[in-house]
């Protein structure tokens, strides 16, 4: 690729997305890393990880004080999750919007927990909420060397 095509791809950016245990069990892995794929954003990180309970805290730390915190930290661990690291210009809002309201029922079809959610606590999929929580998730989920910087080939025909 071309340094020239290479600048103009601006300032990059890194989300933290994570298939939930139910996601897992329900057999929508591949459904849902497709959606990112062709979304144009670069998977830089992918592993299926069963988490302690001391991370699945840690992770969600800024809502410990919550009543449902317990059956959050419970679930969480409960099972296997697929841990993604994605990257792009703007993919921590767009990860959101295609990942839909956190309650499955108010998510709008054609995102993934209005297509494929249940209820809030089983919403399937996990996205980080800013460009600083997903440098602090990739951190929290990932090793350095999990994580793998690339270039697709095919950039010119993604971003200008
Ligand atoms: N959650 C829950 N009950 C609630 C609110 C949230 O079980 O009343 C769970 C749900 O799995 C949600 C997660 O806690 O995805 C994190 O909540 P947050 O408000 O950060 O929603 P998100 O960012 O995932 O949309
Ligand atoms: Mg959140």
């Amino acid at each position: 690729i071309s340094p020239v095509v290479r600048a103009s791809q601006g300032p990059s950016e890194r989300s933290y997305v994570m298939i939930k245990p139910d996601g897992v069990q329900r057999g929508l892995v591949g459904e849902i890393i497709s959606r990112f794929e062709k979304k144009g954003f670069t998977l830089i990180g992918l592993k299926l990880y069963t988490c302690s309970s001391e991370l699945a805290k840690e992770h969600y730390k800024d809502l410990s004080s919550k009543p449902f915190f317990p059956k959050l930290v419970e679930y969480i661990t409960s099972g296997p999750v697929v841990c993604l690291a994605l990257k792009g210009p703007g993919v921590v809002a767009s990860a959101r919007k295609l990942i839909g309201a956190t309650n499955p029922l108010q998510a709008e079809p054609g995102t993934i927990r209005g297509d494929l959610g249940i209820e809030t606590g089983r919403n399937v999929v996990h996205g980080s909420d800013s460009p600083e929580n997903g440098e602090r998730e990739i951190a929290l989920w990932f090793k350095e060397d999990e994580v793998c910087e690339w270039e697709p080939s095919m950039m010119p025909w993604l971003r200008e």
